[in-house]
């Protein structure tokens, strides 16, 4: 079936939701009854593929006990390696580039403590003013662990406008004195998507390293990390990967540089072949592996056997496809009906394809936190960020187009009732 043009109307809706060819997953998955889920990007929700996978590793722990580590079809000695390998392919990986472990703050330190390496004048980090603030924690952390002070050191692109970066200012920054760039691939307020092959040929033609937070990305928009030439990427598991609180999360590292020490070393870096002949030399594995630092967290990682296998079998470009027509759906809502004064909304996200990411930031001057928690009563779940940004996240695997039509009408519903309004 021919996809049908954009247009913002209820028809619209409906002939997209008929011709989406994703629509079956949503029967996979647990919908809060009565409610129109947006928050996909903050913690995406319960399929039953990913509650089997759970389940069966529950049984494992019952039949196996400790033999569940070496035995059966899915060893737990193996998570970290098994797991990176399924995200593997969507992110432009090889399958030993990725592992599964730890979470995206540690992560991050894991690599930075491998990857940031002052010589001479390259001493800098660069990164931006609009990044995740943890990614920034953790880059300061690791400058005053060196000795360096982060204050001089640290290095933060401006934004253009408070929602945005540009490409060219950042690749103007990539100056003698940086050792590396952390980037994120779509920035978690406006849900900008950057040009991260740019971003990395420019970082590498200065003779810079790069890293991403694909966090904001992963299971959302395709990447081409060996493609681009990244140098390495962290990101997490429980927003569009659906792997629930607490999911660990994944790392990237490129094959050239398997050979850097990883200095957060711990045991489960070392080469699966000798780790337990618990030697004090430690042997760091050949792979990405080698960043691994403790077991992994077996219970909390099973999910994503089920909920990676629906993102492989609905396929990357697909999910990407519906993503974006949902999410220019919704811009053509905003513009046609919520745009002009009393409603008084603006999109907040970049409106090129190539530049948006999977949400939609719509912006209010006055009393954006009232109209969300207002969303909230009406039964459809967005989020906040300060100070005027309500974050819409249509999702492809479980949202109809449908939804996103009634979500625009609560949101004129609550501008024409007053709903916003303090007291009201
Ligand atoms: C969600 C997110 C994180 C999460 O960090 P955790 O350590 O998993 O809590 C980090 N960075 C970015 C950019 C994110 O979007």
């Amino acid at each position: 079936m021919p996809t049908p043009a954009i247009e913002p109307t209820e028809a619209c809706a409906l002939a997209l939701d008929r011709a989406d060819p994703l629509a079956a997953f949503r029967d996979r998955f647990y919908l809060p009854p009565g409610i129109i889920y947006l928050d996909g990007n903050s913690l995406g929700l319960l399929s039953r593929d990913a509650e089997a996978a759970l389940l069966q590793t529950l049984e494992d722990w019952k039949g196996r006990a400790i033999a569940g580590w070496f035995e059966g079809p899915r060893p737990w000695l193996g998570t970290a390696r098994e797991i990176g390998a399924l995200a593997a392919g969507m992110m432009g990986a090889a399958p030993d580039e990725v592992v599964h472990t730890a979470t995206t703050t540690v992560n991050i330190h894991a690599l930075m403590a491998s990857f940031y390496r002052p010589e001479g004048r390259r001493v800098k980090i660069l990164a931006d003013a609009l990044n995740f603030p943890t990614d920034i924690y953790a880059l300061r952390g690791q400058l005053r662990l060196r000795g360096r002070d982060p204050g001089r050191d640290l290095a933060l692109v401006p934004s253009v406008d408070g929602r945005t970066l540009d490409e060219e200012r950042i690749a103007a920054m990539l100056t003698e004195e940086v050792a590396l760039a952390w980037l994120p691939s779509v920035l978690y307020r406006s849900g900008q998507l950057l040009d991260m092959a740019f971003l990395t040929a420019r970082a590498h033609e200065r003779g810079v390293l790069v890293g991403f937070d694909c966090s904001h990305s992963a299971g959302i928009v395709p990447h081409e990390l060996d493609r681009w030439g990244v140098d390495c990427a962290a990101w997490c598991s429980y927003k569009y990967l659906n792997g629930g609180p607490g999911a660990s999360a994944f790392l990237y590292v490129n094959r050239r540089h398997f050979d850097r020490e990883p200095l957060l070393a711990g045991w489960f870096g070392n080469r699966p072949e000798t780790m337990f002949d618990m030697a004090l030399d430690f042997e760091p594995a050949p792979d990405a592996g080698r960043w691994q630092i403790s077991s992994p967290a077996v219970l909390g990682s099973s999910t994503l056997r089920g909920s990676l296998a629906m993102i492989e079998e609905a396929g990357i470009e697909a999910v990407r496809r519906k993503s974006l027509a949902m999410t220019a759906y919704l811009v053509a809502l905003l513009d046609e009906h919520l745009a002009a004064p009393p409603y008084s909304f603006r999109v907040g996200t970049p409106r090129e394809d190539s530049r948006r990411g999977g949400h939609v930031a719509v912006e209010r001057d006055e009393g954006a936190e009232r109209v969300c928690e207002a969303l909230i009563a009406r039964g459809v779940v967005p989020d906040f960020r300060p100070p005027n940004v309500i974050r819409l996240c249509p999702s492809p695997l479980y949202g109809t187009f449908h939804e996103i039509w009634r979500t625009a009408g609560h949101l004129q519903a609550i501008i024409d009732g007053g709903e916003y309004r303090p007291g009201s």
